[in-house]
């Protein structure tokens, strides 16, 4: 596996300046279309599965936290207040008090839920400077994050949901889980103090992870303060092991924030939250994936989709003409032109971008491109609309395979 860290510089997706601060990466154009593309395509899987998007500030009052728990059991992973004018604001350190209070905007009933809350939205941790380094140990991010307000017995199928969820998600980024961990409280008062609670919910995590047919592994001292979870656990290139995405169950936030719905008996009545984050940061996810395809991105992931080589001058206007088409279907392309080299070394500098179409005398003539896949399979000569219609359908469905010979003989 590569290390993000070196790689992703080389590759100009992200870079760090010491003026702007240690763990706080700055999103270059590549790796910004690399997080587009992901932050698309998680919008558009929650929305299918019923969620709703909000936005939220990352600032909150000191207030909201001594509420929620953090001030009290999160402290040290938090920045220092700021006074303004009277008042103390932070920088959040999580979504979930936001969505809370977003609940409670007006009353609720049992005929809303489950009501699911998504937002990819900042927050922050003060991590040590020691730890930093790239896209997975950093100071500010943006989670992938959402909370499912439910009845009790709504729990298990919604936690049950999102673990298939992950699953999918996972399958169109080729990315693999390494293990499942049930993360536990451990001692001390880093947790909050309700064994009957931790235990219910334990016990509802284990039931769902049952019913996914999955082994896990218990963790003590991993779980969130307020309740434990199932965390997604992958492999990064020196082999340690990182938490991608979590499914939580609380009983602990709804109390907290004196949450209700009106139930069909017309009486009020506590909802649970489910917390879960299908691929959690976008800063770990990516650099997850840079490690784990070296670049090598999936086609609707890639930040250039679609590199068009004319094999001399004479085909440049051919090559101008058919990247505009591509970019009008919404792919991203990149024109590497006979002004760069050879048509060898064009190949090979463009070796990471999925798709490259070139064209020479005879294709420019007969309106086509020989399109040449990524590892350097060769196809027939295609005529400019199939061509790009077959690559968008292929980048569209979000697969990981760049190309369908069985699609291409039917049509
Ligand atoms: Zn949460």
């Amino acid at each position: 596996m590569h290390d993000h860290r070196k790689l992703g510089r080389e590759l100009e997706l992200f870079d760090t300046d010491p003026l702007v601060g240690a763990g706080l990466p700055f999103w270059l154009p590549a790796g910004a279309a690399v997080r587009h593309a992901l932050e698309e395509y998680i919008r558009e899987l929650e929305c299918r599965a019923g969620y709703q998007h909000v936005y939220s500030p990352v600032l909150g009052k000191r207030e909201l936290y001594e509420i929620s728990g953090h001030w009290a059991h999160y402290r040290a992973d938090m920045y220092p207040p700021m006074d303004m004018g009277g008042e103390q604001v932070v920088l959040r350190p999580s979504l979930c008090p936001h969505h809370a209070v977003i609940y409670r905007s007006r009353g609720r009933s049992y005929r809303e839920l489950p009501l699911r809350l998504a937002e990819i939205g900042g927050q922050h941790r003060a991590e040590l400077s020691g730890v930093l380094g790239g896209l997975s140990r950093v100071r500010a991010m943006q989670l992938n994050d959402a909370h499912i307000f439910c009845a009790l017995d709504q729990v298990a199928g919604e936690a049950l949901a999102a673990l298939r969820m992950i699953g999918r998600a996972y399958q169109a980024l080729g990315i693999e889980p390494a293990r499942y961990r049930l993360s536990l409280p451990g001692p001390g008062e880093k947790y909050v103090d309700d064994p009957n609670v931790w235990q219910r919910s334990a016990d509802m995590l284990i039931e769902v992870l049952a019913s996914a047919g999955l082994p896990y592994e218990a963790g003590a001292g991993e779980a969130a303060f307020y309740g434990p979870k199932i965390d997604v656990q992958v492999a990064d290139s020196a082999d340690r092991e990182v938490t991608l995405s979590t499914i939580q169950i609380d009983f602990y936030g709804p109390a907290r924030f004196g949450l209700h719905y009106i139930g069909a008996d017309g009486g009020k009545h506590r909802p649970v939250i489910v917390h879960r984050s299908i691929v959690g940061s976008m800063e770990r996810a990516v650099g997850h994936l840079i490690e784990v395809h070296g670049g090598a991105f999936p086609g609707w992931l890639a930040p250039v989709q679609l590199a068009v080589l004319p094999v001399t001058i004479g085909e440049s206007p051919q090559a101008a003409a058919f990247a505009g088409l591509a970019e009008e279907r919404g792919l991203r392309v990149q024109i590497a032109g006979a002004d760069r080299g050879s048509l060898g070394s064009r190949i090979r500098d463009t070796r990471l971008v999925p798709y490259q179409a070139i064209i020479g005398e005879r294709e420019a003539a007969a309106g086509q491109v020989a399109l040449r896949l990524r590892g350097g399979r060769q196809l027939p000569a295609l005529h400019v609309p199939s061509a790009i219609a077959k690559i968008a359908a292929q980048v569209g469905g979000h697969s990981t395979e760049l190309w369908d010979d069985a699609d291409l003989m039917a049509s």
